[in-house]
Parts: structure tokens; sequence; C-alpha cells
């Protein structure tokens, strides 16, 4: 018992002096992937995860990024056609994984957008409106079939593209890095912690007082305001949506999510796309789990629209649940988040259900 009580005696001023405590917070701010991140992690392991946290994202910018000429994307891109190009298993994996995601949904998102981002500007910043003939031009060569991914489970994994093409993780990279970030929190023993990479959510666990967190989806009309409130534990929250990047010529807004079918920023209506799905606990660290499949398809419902989406949805293929809202004026949550939606009072939204069998 003595022995008991003076290690205890010990832990405590050991931790008065280094300042830890059971529960304790560590969290950081930082800027990456071109969007500003932070993490907030209790507990022990809180503060090694944290820093840890932050860089694996700049490790997986050095890896991914299509503005890096050193990563591998930028070495895949810049390949000759149809010739293949040695990469990581890491880059091979997420590649397969962006890939099946753009063959599921059909295209609408599709990982060879890249060349037709680009075209827009917004990879420099050089916003223009690109001209029909170029666009034709440019989207011939938009087909993600086109992309062979080799020897994903071996050291001699390898991408080839075909003539034209060009890769853009852009709509995936985050959510593969949330997944990441799991799997680092998962290792450090966290078990209660939130990180937001630019839009990208995961909750691990409860807040410190045992409540669910609450995630907030954006009102896309009205910057700082809410059209509801999400509370959750152990899950991914993914938002996409027009308002997020775009620029203005003659009056009329271009923004960043590109519908592959025409070349043009997606008008389907919807002005917002919120995804939720489990936050797995990842058994192998460094693949793509619930946080990249919730990245590809925010983008790829946005691109698709109401319809399209909530019959996507109610194929049960995936298990996910969406917020969408709508440029006239709706907000649609699937009914899998029924009691974790707060609908917010007076945002002038009408709110209805989408349901597994359409009404
Ligand atoms: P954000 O990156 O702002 O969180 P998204 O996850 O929706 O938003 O990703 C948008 C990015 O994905 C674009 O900046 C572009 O790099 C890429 N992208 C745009 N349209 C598509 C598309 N249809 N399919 C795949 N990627 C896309
Ligand atoms: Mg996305």
């Amino acid at each position: 018992m003595k022995r008991f009580l003076a290690a205890v005696f010990c832990m405590a001023l050991f931790c008065s002096l280094t300042g830890c405590k059971s529960t304790g917070e560590s969290s950081a701010e930082f800027y990456a992937m071109d969007t500003t991140m932070n993490v907030t992690a209790y507990g022990t392991g809180a503060k090694s995860a944290v820093s840890e946290t932050q860089a694996e994202v700049d490790r997986l910018e050095a890896l991914l990024s299509r503005t890096r000429s050193d990563s591998e994307v930028s070495a895949i891109n810049s390949g000759a056609a149809d010739a293949p190009v040695a990469v990581s298993i890491e880059t091979a994996g997420l590649l397969n994984a962006a890939w099946s995601y753009s063959h599921t949904t059909n295209g609408a998102f599709d990982i060879t957008i890249a060349p037709v981002v680009s075209a827009w500007g917004f990879t420099t910043d050089h916003y223009q409106v690109p001209t029909q003939p170029a666009l034709d031009a440019l989207l011939n060569a938009v087909d993600y079939t086109g992309v062979l991914v080799e020897g994903i489970s071996s050291s001699s994994a390898r991408v080839t593209l075909r003539k034209g093409q060009a890769v853009d993780l852009g709509g995936i990279a985050k959510g593969y890095a949330s997944d990441c970030v799991e799997a680092i929190l998962s290792e450090n023993g966290v078990e209660r912690a939130m990180a937001s990479l630019g839009g990208n959510i995961y909750v691990r666990g409860t807040k410190p007082d045992g409540s669910a967190w609450r995630v907030g989806v954006q009102d896309p009309d009205r910057s700082g305001g809410f059209v509801g409130v999400l509370s959750l534990s152990d899950a991914f929250a993914v938002t996409s949506g027009g308002y997020q990047r775009y620029f203005e010529q003659d009056g009329k807004r271009y923004h960043h999510i590109i519908d592959p079918a025409t070349g043009y920023p997606a008008e389907s209506g919807l002005t917002s796309v919120t995804i939720v799905a489990d936050g797995n606990k990842t058994e192998t660290p460094n693949t793509p789990g619930n946080g990249t499949m919730c990245d590809a398809f925010s983008t790829a419902m946005f691109v698709m629209g109401e319809e399209k989406a909530a019959e996507f949805w109610r194929s049960g293929a995936y298990n996910f649940q969406m917020v969408l809202v709508t440029e006239d004026g709706r907000v649609l949550v699937t009914d899998g988040l029924a009691d974790k939606f707060e609908q917010e009072d007076g945002s002038g939204y009408a709110y209805e259900t989408i349901s597994r069998t359409p009404s």
C-alpha cells in the first residue's frame, strides 16, 4: 500500500512539473493541403498524437500534391503516355480507391479531371473561363478507365496514364489524411479527439464530458451561419460545397467542383453535400478507409445532384448518410441521421427526410 501511495505521489509530482494531466488536452492548428487544419486530443498520448498528426499531413502533402514537382502525383503526371511510373504502395492504394470511387459513381467523381481543373485556374489561382474548344480538347482525356494501377500490394506498384491525362487527388486527399489521423490517434491510445482537415471532420469517442461532438453544417448562403448541427461520436463528416472555393467573372460565380460530363463547375441544384460515415478503426494504417470514402462521395454527390445522390444512397452499396442543401432552400437529411441532426431555428430552410423508399 505504501509503495502504491508513493507511486501515486511520484506520478502527481511528475505531472505537476511537466504539465501532464490524465485528461489533458492537446491541440494544434496548422496550414496544409491549401487549407486550415486543427486537431484536439485528450488524455495520455494526446500530445504525441497531435504532433505526429501535423507531421503526417505534411508527409501526405509531399506525396500527393499536384503542385509540388517532387511529389509522386507529379511524377505520375509528368510521365510519358502509356509508360508505367513506379510509385509507393501507399500512393497506388489511394489511386486504386479513387479509381473504384470514380467507377462506382459512374464518373461523377473522376480522378482524371486534373487538366480541366487547371484550365479553370484552380491549381494556380489564376482564374479564367476556358473556351469551349479548349475544354472539349481536354475533356477527351478525362476518363478514369484510362488509368492503370498495377501491383498495388507489391513493392513494384506502378501507374500508367494515357495521352493527355493527369490525376488530381484534391477531392480525396484530405479524406485520406483523416483516415491516417485516425490511425495515429489509435496508435497513441487516444480515445477522445476531434480533427478538422479543411471541411473533413473526424471525431473520436465523445467529448471529455461524455456528450457527443457537435459538428455544424454550414449554411452555404450565409457565412458563419448553419443549417443544422450533427451530434456525432466515432464518425467522419465531410462537406463539399460550391461556396468553398470560387471566382466571379461577369457577375457569374464559378466554383471548383467540376462536372466531368461538361467540364464546367457542377450545376446540379445543390449548394453543399455533407457525407457522414462510421469512424472506422483502421486495421492497417496508411490504407484508405471511411474518411477517404466520405471525401470522394461528398464531391461525387455534389456533381450528381439531389435525385441521383438519393438513388445512390438508397442502393445501399455503401454505408453512409448525408445532408444535402439545395439551391431552392431545402435541407435533405437521410433517415439514418434523423436522431443526430438538429435543425437550425430561423435558418429559413425547409427540412425534409430522405427515406430508404422514395416518397
Ligand atoms: P474541397 O477540396 O474544397 O474540400 P472537394 O473534396 O469537393 O472539396 O474536392 C474538390 C477538389 O477535387 C477540386 O479542387 C479538384 O481538385 C478536385 N475535383 C473537382 N471536381 C472533381 C470531380 N468531379 N472528381 C474528382 N475530383 C474533382
Ligand atoms: Mg471531396
